[in-house]
Formats: structure tokens, sequence, C-alpha cells
């Protein structure tokens, strides 16, 4: 490859929207078929490609990026190394992305689990409008909605408490216990914490929020239903035995990038974006999107999700990375390790089985 300077590619094709990734290699003088990269040439597309307060921020992604194409560590893609770099502009160039919109309904807002009667100060029904914005504006390929929905014997309520026997374990006893204190049951030996009734299947309470605008064409995801074990991933149950509808929809769509936002910040949100990161997925958070149980637990959930590799964005920006497709380091870091991570080979199969 001839060696141009990374400023001079940006001045070539900075904003301008790149539409397909043998276009992206021409401009580097690569033919698609067997080509080589070396590291200095790699890190040229990388500063074409992303914007340079995030290169300057987290520049080792870049060098990890690669390490993570180079099976052979000859400082050389080529062959099968090639190949996946490739797949890996191509996700970047044809993203599929989705908007998972979590839990926005009425008892989290101004129901029984009101968050702005949880003392933080923040007020479920602030999401709505943002996420309604986000909705109408956003070029999104698939947009989600999930729904908290228990039975009435649910484990997760306080008033059930006489239903079930604790644990010994547990520190807080059912004569002393309150709601938000976080008890063991018997059965699960998992942690549980009481929250008051809240979500009840078929209830104005588990409705959405009358102002959300739910867009034609959206899928819908419920979790919580099993009475004896709470679910505040949208992917997993709590014990991570029962799966819910949302990695079959991603999968079906192959959906590349997930973009979340809604209730609570720091209890569904943050398992939710955790479990996505933990499949692979390429993970936003939409800050400005989420509201929160409590301040402290907000911060580390920022910070949890940050370490994990997801990243943490305002509307502004997401608008920018679906709409004008700008291209984010921290999810594309997120989409090589995907890649070269033996759960991707295995979700290869299975698409290409379908
Ligand atoms: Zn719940």
């Amino acid at each position: 490859m001839e060696t141009r300077s990374a400023e001079s590619m940006i001045k070539s094709f900075g904003g301008k929207k790149w539409t397909s990734i043998e276009k992206i290699l021409a401009n580097f003088d690569l033919p698609i078929e067997e080509s080589t990269l070396n590291y200095e040439s790699f890190r040229v597309i990388c500063a074409a490609l992303f914007p340079p307060d995030e290169i300057q921020q987290n520049d080792w992604m870049i060098q990890n990026i690669f390490r993570l194409f180079d099976c052979d560590r000859d400082g050389i893609l080529k062959g099968q190394e090639w190949k996946t770099f490739c797949d890996w502009l191509r996700v970047m160039v044809e993203p599929v992305i989705a908007l998972l919109i979590v839990d926005v309904q009425n008892d989290f807002i101004d129901g029984s689990l009101a968050l702005r009667d949880c003392g933080c100060n923040q007020d479920g029904v602030d999401v709505v409008e943002p996420i309604n914005y986000l909705i109408k504006e956003g070029q999104f390929d698939k947009i989600i909605y999930s729904r908290d929905w228990h039975p009435e014997n649910h484990i997760s309520f306080y008033e059930n408490l006489h239903l079930r026997e604790l644990h010994p374990d547990s520190k807080i006893t059912k004569e002393n216990a309150k709601p938000f204190d976080t008890v063991m049951f018997a059965d699960l030996h998992l942690e549980q914490k009481l929250w008051p009734k809240h979500c009840v299947m078929n209830t104005k309470g588990s409705d959405f929020h009358k102002a959300l605008v739910i867009a034609p064409g959206a899928e819908q995801v419920l979790k919580g239903q099993d009475p004896e074990v709470d679910s505040y991933s949208v992917f997993f149950d709590n014990n991570s035995k029962n799966t819910t509808q949302l990695l079959p929809l991603l999968k079906e769509a192959r959906v590349t990038h997930v973009f979340i936002c809604g209730l609570a910040y720091d209890v569904c949100v943050k398992s939710t974006a955790l479990d996505g990161l933990r499949l692979g997925y390429p993970v936003a958070v939409i800050n400005d999107c989420c509201r929160g149980v409590d301040i402290d637990d907000i911060e580390d959930t920022k910070k949890l999700i940050s370490e994990n590799g997801g990243l943490i964005v305002n509307s502004e920006d997401v608008l920018s990375l679906v709409n004008e497709k700008k291209r984010s380091l921290i999810m594309s870091h997120q989409s090589a390790k995907m890649m070269t991570s033996i759960s991707f080979s295995e979700r290869s199969v299975n698409t290409s089985a379908e």
C-alpha cells in the first residue's frame, strides 16, 4: 500500500458517507482480494475512519484490534486475517442497528415504583421526549420495546414475601424486611431486592407510558413472567437459565449494533447492556434517554459499561452514528472482539444455516 498521511485521508474523505468497503479500500489503493496490510497502514485507515478525539482517548484499541486480527503475530494481515479485517470494515459500513427501549412503563414513571419517589431526584417521564425524538429522527433498522411483565405472585414483590421461605444465609429476616431491602430466598439461593408490587401483566401499571411513541413494525419483548425468578436483563432471567425473545430477534434481523435506553438505568438498562456486551454486541447506552433509582449506582453503571467495552453517548451523537454513519472506535473495538471470538464463529454458522 502506498503510504499516505492520515491527515490527507481525513481531508479527502471526512464527512463523506462511504457506501461500500470496496470504495474504502480503493481509496487506499487496496484491492479487496488477496491483499495484505501492515500495522502502519492499518493505523492510517483507522485515522480516517474514527474521530480524532476518540482515537486520542483510546489509542490502545487500535493496537488491540490489529492484534486480534493478526492471529500469527507476524505484524501483517493476510489470508484469513485480511478477510476478517474486511468483514470488520463491512460491519462498519453496512451496520444493522437496533434501538432497544427498556421498560418505559407507567409503574416506573407515575405508578407503584415511580423513580421520582426513589430518592435520587430522577423522573422516568424525562426519557419519553428524547426517546420519541430518536424514534422519529433515527434511521434504526429495528426498534424493540421491552416490558417488565410479572404475574401476581412474583418473587420480586415485597407484598409476596410471605409466600416463600428465606434462606438461612439471608441477612435480613422476613420480620425485619422493608421494601428495597435485599433478601435471599431458600429455593433459588439468589439475592433478590424486594420491590413494591409493579408491572403486573395486563394492568395499567405494565402499559407503556401513554406519550411514548410506538414505532410501526417495532417488536416487543416481555420479561419477568416466571414467578420464581426476577429478570432485570432483557436477554436473560437473573439466574441466566431462561432466555427471552431478544437474542433470537437480534439474530434474525442480523443486528450488528445495539443502542439501549430506558428505565431503570442502574437496574434493567445496566443488566441488559452488560449482557449485550457479554454476548459480543457493540453496545451504546444513551445517557440522556435513561433514568435510574440511585445516583451512585447510576455512576457505577456507567463506569461498568465503559470498562466492559460499551459506549456511553447522548442522543445527538446517536443520530450522527445512525444517520450520518459516523463510526465509533469503542463500538468497532467491541465488534472486532466479537468477530475474533468463538461466539462469533458459532453465530456465523447459525446465520449461514438459516
Ligand atoms: Zn420487575
